[in-house]
């Protein structure tokens, strides 16, 4: 029997990982029959990097990022500057630095490295459809997935960790969560080929134009190969979750109106099929991650409102934090068997994550109902508290003293 990791996105991919540094021989089942290229730019703060350094991809991650000189914030119609962060010090502030990148970049170097260390743990086409046996800290988890032939595989793991995303099964399954509430806002995502703007005069480092209700975000992906956007509207009805809804750049165009004439350009040309919309989805932060055997860890543990750019952030400080629990246990605890000291170890990562995580899903609730709810003018004059003031970047997984 070996540890199950659900889900091979970020956060599965960095736990497995972690727990290979730890010593615990751990597969990872993803639903998906193959990894494609999905996603589209993410934000790596420097909290972000230096988990990725103690993972050992950090300087492939460097290689492939772009990394922000400044980012500003710009009044939405005349693009005046009103807040402007220098980030060319961001190394000696942090001690890691700013990082944007494809997701499919960060996915790959993963899961490279993951199949490098371990090139049976990965199983794919195995959709994770029940877990049983989960009930006491003494009984074996038993996880079904189904393949795409609708085959069922029943598998039974010494300890779960459900890295199954925003719409986690063992989120539902074992911690009874609530169902989502519609957040008010739908996003467009889109990738523009940076040679399809060779027209578009456009400032370096990354870019967000507040206007009330909406908030157009664009920064380079790709080694300045692409750009990535990411445009918020309010809207009053219901919008479908998930990363890969088909949308279309006239809709984002249409709930932009008034925006500078350097988004019209940006959104203008983004080729056939490259624009996704995504509804925002909140939930309440659960009060327990872990009970027995199982933990959740990332998305699956915690979704949150995307505004302060933590979502792969968040998901690999928990890796980080529980391989080090990891360690910690089966180290302080040799004469226990393993599934006594995994139990340990998870009871520790929810105790060392719980509160900052926390924090960060309501500070970023109430960060993007802030920017996007006041007239942009006030930026200038008071600056809203966001990730970087509220001090989320000096955070070190690698060295924050385990509970
Ligand atoms: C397709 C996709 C595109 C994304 N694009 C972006 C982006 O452009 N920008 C951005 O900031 N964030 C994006 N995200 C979200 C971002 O990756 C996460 O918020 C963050 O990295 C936390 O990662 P996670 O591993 O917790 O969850 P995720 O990255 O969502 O990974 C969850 C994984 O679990 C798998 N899974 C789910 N249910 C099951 C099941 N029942 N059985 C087996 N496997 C299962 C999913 O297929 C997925 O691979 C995207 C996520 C996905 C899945």
């Amino acid at each position: 029997m070996t540890t199950a990791i659900i889900g091979a996105g970020i956060g599965g991919l960095a736990t497995a990982l972690a727990l290979r540094k730890a010593g615990v021989t751990a597969v990872v089942y993803e639903q998906a029959s193959a990894v494609g290229e999905v996603g589209a730019g993410l934000s790596l703060t420097p909290n972000a990097v230096k988990a990725l350094d103690w993972l050992g991809v950090g300087e492939r991650i460097r290689a492939l990022a772009d990394e922000p000189p400044q980012m500003l914030t710009c009044h939405y119609a005349s693009g005046e500057t009103l807040v402007a962060f220098d980030r060319s010090d961001t190394v000696q502030r942090y001690g890691a630095p700013y990082l944007q990148m494809h997701r499919a970049d960060l996915h790959r170097v993963l899961l490279d490295e993951w199949l490098k260390q371990s090139p049976d743990g990965l199983h794919t086409d195995r959709r994770l459809i029940a877990l049983e046996a989960n009930d006491s800290a003494d009984a074996t988890p038993r996880l079904v997935f189904e393949d795409a032939t609708a085959h069922r595989h029943a598998v039974d793991a010494t300890a779960v960790i459900a890295a199954d995303g925003l719409k986690s099964l063992v989120r539902t399954q074992v911690f009874g969560a609530t169902a989502p509430r519609f957040g008010g806002f739908v996003a467009w995502r889109g990738l523009v080929p940076l040679a399809a703007l060779a027209d578009v005069p456009l400032s370096a480092g990354s870019k967000v134009f507040a206007g009330p209700g909406r908030l157009f975000v664009r920064y380079p992906v790709r080694r300045g190969g692409l750009m990535n956007y990411v445009a918020f509207a309010r809207v009053d009805e219901w919008q479908p979750e998930g990363w890969s809804q088909t949308g279309t750049v006239a809709e984002a165009a249409a709930l932009l109106q008034g925006f500078h004439p350097e988004v019209h350009a940006i959104l203008a040309a983004t080729p056939e099929g490259r624009c996704h919309k995504w509804g925002l989805f909140a939930r309440e932060p659960l009060p327990q991650w872990t009970r027995g055997r199982v933990a959740l860890l990332g998305d699956a543990a915690h979704p949150m409102m995307p505004w302060f750019g933590q979502g792969a952030a968040s998901a690999l400080e928990d890796a980080v934090v529980l391989g080090r629990c990891v360690i910690a246990s089966t180290t302080e605890t040799h004469a226990q068997s393993l599934p006594t000291q995994l139990i340990t170890a998870f009871r520790r990562y929810e105790l060392t994550r719980h509160a900052r995580v926390t924090l960060i899903h309501h500070e970023s609730a109430a960060g993007g109902e802030r920017l996007a709810g006041m007239q942009p003018e006030r930026l200038r004059d008071q600056p809203v508290r966001n990730e970087d003031s509220l001090g989320l970047f000096s955070y070190d997984p690698v060295s924050e003293a385990l509970a």
